[in-house]
């Protein structure tokens, strides 16, 4: 299976923005050119969410 731009059909210099993950089977990839990949946002580092939701929540520093 040839990826292609989930947008329009362009084949060469994809990148993927989303992964589905399916229901009892692997993900599948979504990819999209560079014109149109800007319109997917790339997905949010888990990392950066957890201390995002920490800051947030107001956590109490141990330096101060
Ligand atoms: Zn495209």
């Amino acid at each position: 299976m040839t990826p292609y731009c989930v947008t329009c059909d362009e084949r060469q210099d994809l990148r993927p923005v989303r992964t589905r993950h399916g229901a009892g089977g692997p993900g599948s990839t979504v990819y999209a050119c560079p014109r149109h990949a800007a319109a997917y946002p790339p997905e949010p580092d888990p990392i950066e969410v957890i201390e995002s939701i920490l800051r947030a929540r107001g956590e109490p520093d141990d330096e101060g």
